[in-house]
């Protein structure tokens, strides 16, 4: 059997900082047992005081729009300038398949082989809620280890993504060029939560596509987001060729030197509210009577309203 850690070797591996404690940190956040949940939620009090200096940027796009190219690349440029570079995923399909699609380790190999960088797959979890409280975890070890850079990458546009806009400070959208329905097709949600949007692809015969869908963006998000103080730039850049990441770097850096840390508090409030809606519905979903009272329901048995109340009731009971 293995041995286990405990809280102390835990938090002298991770101000030593040894990665491999941090991997098993983070294994032991997503753990669902009981003896390992107390312990995470030491852990993670523990080292609550030493996190708060990472940039905790959320970056999402379409299969194959090149997140994997785009981290693998950029997260090099960052490296190469003495900064380090932590990269989590969040994956909602692997909760239908039960695994990972992503191999993280294979996309992107440079990045995970150096000796500044972490690069971990998706937790697993019954819920998206879930599965974003772990990352949040993993995202505090990762700030407490001394990471400069944390990215949260979401595959699926959608829910996924708007969960993760609300445990990051920044979020990146990453599109490419050439499909014209690609406005149409993104959920608005989406761009209005977007702090920086990122034309990706922009070399050889794409280029001309590029500019043109850059031009696209910056009009819709006027419309958009003509409400927030901090207006979202778009920039198009080519993961291949390594262009454009100056720009990307210059304005990541604008975006937190104009950071309202007023957003990180209001911040938790909504995400608070969105686990105990997850905590709610879960519980709902594996409530004994809740199959038989909708059943009644869709009878004309029970009208609906009483089936709320009697539900209600007996969650608050179960509980
Ligand atoms: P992901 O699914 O979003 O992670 O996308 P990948 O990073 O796996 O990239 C999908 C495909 O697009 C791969 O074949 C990449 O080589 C290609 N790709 C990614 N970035 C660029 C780019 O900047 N320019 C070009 N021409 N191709 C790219």
């Amino acid at each position: 059997m293995k041995k286990e850690l405990s809280l102390e070797e835990y938090l002298s591996g991770l101000k030593g900082k040894d990665l491999s404690i941090l991997a098993k940190a983070i294994t032991l956040v997503e753990s669902k047992k009981e003896a390992h949940k107390k312990l995470a939620s030491e852990l993670i009090q523990a080292i609550l005081p030493e996190t708060g200096n990472a940039k905790r940027i959320g970056i999402s796009g379409t299969p194959g729009v090149g997140k994997s190219t785009f981290l693998e690349n950029f997260g090099m440029f960052l490296v190469d300038q003495g900064k380090r570079v932590a990269v989590l995923a969040v994956d909602p399909t692997s909760q239908v398949t039960g695994g990972s699609i992503l191999g993280d380790k294979t996309r992107m190999a440079k990045l995970s082989s150096h000796a500044d960088a972490f690069v971990r797959p998706t937790p697993n979890g019954p819920t998206l809620g879930g599965v974003a409280a772990k990352t949040r975890e993993a995202m505090l070890l990762c700030d407490a280890f001394g990471f400069d850079y944390i990215f949260v990458e979401t595959v699926g546009v959608g829910q996924s993504e708007i969960s993760v806009s609300h445990i990051v400070d920044m979020f990146i959208l990453l599109m490419q060029p050439g499909s014209g329905d690609e406005l149409q097709g993104i959920k608005r949600g989406i761009l209005e939560v977007s702090d920086l949007v990122i034309v990706n692809k922009s070399d050889g015969a794409h280029e001309a596509t590029a500019k043109i869908a850059q031009h696209d963006f910056k009009k819709s998000l006027e419309v958009l987001q003509d409400k927030r103080k901090w207006q979202c730039p778009v920039v198009r850049c080519s993961s291949v060729f390594k262009k454009g990441f100056r720009e990307v770097d210059d304005y990541i850096d604008d975006f937190f030197d104009q950071y309202d840390t007023n957003l990180r508090s209001a911040q938790i409030k909504v995400w608070l509210e969105e686990l105990l809606k997850d905590k709610f519905q879960s519980a709902l979903k594996n409530y004994s009577a809740f199959e038989e009272t909708v059943t009644a329901v869709q009878k004309g048995k029970l009208q609906p309203i009483e089936a709320v109340e009697s539900l209600y009731k007996g969650l608050l009971k179960n509980d």
